[in-house]
């Protein structure tokens, strides 16, 4: 799956616009839980058995909660990613 299709995926089942400071404040929340995953070293890429407080597991809450706050404002991550490539290679002489 890509950024868009993960992007829609999200904005299809979870799309709350009154609920923008809540998803604002869970992606604090599961920036917490990844801090707490690292420190215990939970890194890998497990199963599902060993999925829940996993690097993993708190790497994708956040990268949800990014989506459902993109869909929120009207922001197309993919089309960020273009823009912002654009600028650091000037930025970053690359
Ligand atoms: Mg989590």
């Amino acid at each position: 799956m890509d950024l868009k299709a993960l992007q829609d995926h999200i904005r299809q089942h979870d799309f709350t616009p009154e609920q923008a400071q809540g998803y604002f404040l869970k992606l604090v929340e599961e920036t917490g839980e990844l801090a707490q995953a690292l420190r215990h070293n939970k890194s890998g890429q497990p199963g599902m058995e060993d999925l829940k407080g996993s690097v993993a597991e708190e790497l994708y809450d956040i990268l949800y909660y990014v989506c459902a706050l993109a869909n929120i404002h009207g922001v197309d991550l993919e089309l960020t990613h273009q823009l912002k490539e654009q600028l650091n290679k000037t930025k970053y002489n690359r």
